[in-house]
Formats: structure tokens, sequence, C-alpha cells
């Protein structure tokens, strides 16, 4: 099964993953939601259109709802053992019980102190931080480059996109990209400082995107064979 989406429940305040699962004779298109899995598991006849399944997903979506407030989503919390994907790496989580708190990665380990209650909090803010930092810096510095302006950058929790540009200015990063190498998130904040320029993807945006990451191709095609999997993990 492939993630297919991770779509916005309880007003925003959880997701709930779609898996999807091929199969030749089927006929139509049906969803079920695993309670054990907590997830949702879309059955589709082979080469169904993505858009279908978006729409077949909107139009289901009080059912959806109606299933998370009975059986709650998935729990992907970070806590002692998680493998924890970072800048395309993978790290075990070691957590020591303390009030000082501490996150720090050494070789394949990622290091929590914090109290029992607290690791997957901690460990987000960590993740949060970093994904911040770069995103602030590669946007900042390509805005230089292009000699154009942005009103304001965040980074949050995005369901289907890696990145956006409002046409006032606000550049919108997904927080997974710090689970991918930072070559990929680069590339995205290459992307969509581009789109400060070019609002489309015309061959001139291209061309401005491949002057700030020259590799970009390769960026690209990384994202669309691994982008998935970055929804595995937390
Ligand atoms: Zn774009």
């Amino acid at each position: 099964m492939i993630l297919f989406a991770e779509i916005p429940v309880n007003n925003k305040s959880a997701y709930i993953n779609v898996y999807l699962r091929e199969r030749k004779g089927l006929k139509r298109v049906t969803m079920s939601f695993s309670t054990k899995e907590r997830h949702l598991v879309l059955s589709v006849p082979s080469k169904t259109p993505q858009k279908f399944l978006h729409t077949f997903i909107q139009t289901h979506h009080d059912w959806i709802e109606q299933q998370v407030q009975r059986h709650g989503t998935e729990s992907k919390k970070f806590t002692a053992g998680t493998i924890v994907l970072f800048k395309g790496k993978n790290y075990t989580l070691v957590h020591e019980v303390s009030n000082k708190v501490l996150v720090c990665c050494e070789a394949d380990t990622l290091f929590v102190r914090a109290a029992q209650t607290r690791v997957d909090t901690h460990v987000r803010r960590w993740l949060m931080k970093h994904v911040t930092e770069l995103c602030n810096e590669f946007s900042l510095k390509f805005a230089k480059v292009l000699g154009v302006s942005i009103n304001k950058i965040s980074v949050k929790a995005m369901h289907t996109r890696w990145g956006s540009c409002s046409s006032d200015g606000n550049l919108n990063y997904n927080w997974r990209l710090i689970m991918a190498p930072e070559e990929i998130l680069i590339y995205v904040c290459a992307h969509e400082v581009s789109h400060l320029v070019y609002m489309n993807h015309s061959k001139e945006f291209w061309g401005t995107v491949k002057r700030l990451h020259p590799n970009f191709e390769t960026a690209r095609a990384w994202l669309k064979k691994n982008g998935a999997n970055l929804y595995v993990f937390g």
C-alpha cells in the first residue's frame, strides 16, 4: 500500500492518512477505515486518475470525520526506540529521563533528555527549529540573489505540498522537509522563491530555479519518488 494523502480533520487539529491499494479486477473505488491502524484505505481499480480520488475523498469528508471522532487517528508519537528521519538519515531515539531538556544527535542516535511525557513535544520542537532555520536561511539567500522581497516565511504541517507561495509574498514550507536530505529542502526554497518572480511553472520559471539550484532536476525527481515516505515518520 502506498500513502496517498494526509487529510486534515477535526478543524485541522489532526490529520488522517489515506493509503492506496490498487486492485486489478476492481470495478469501482471503495474506501474503508481501518479501526486497528486508524487510517483510511482506498481500494481502487488500477490507473484511476488521482484527481478523481481527491474528489472522492472530498465528497466523503463527513463520513471520514465521523470515523475519526469514533476511533481517533493513527498516532505516530516520537518515543524511545522510534526511528527519526533527519536530513535524510535515520537516527534511533534514545531517551533518558531528566528534568534538564536536551536533544542532540550523535552518530546514528538521537539523544533526548526530557521527562517521560515530553519526549514527543521536544523532538518536534527540535525538528521545527532546524527546518525553520534552514528555510529562512535559504529563502532569504535566494531572495537576495533575485532581488525580491519576502513578506513572511512559515513552516507548518501541509498535507500534500512541500511548499507554497502567495501573491503577497508569503512563503509556506512543509515541516517534513527536515526529513529529506538538505539538497531537497534547498530545492523547495529555490522553487518557492522563484515564484516571487514568476507565479507559474513557465520555462522562465524553471530557468530561474536552475539559476538558484543548478541540480534541481535531481531534487525534483527525488521528491517525486521518495516524498510519500516522509509521511511515515512522526
Ligand atoms: Zn510551483
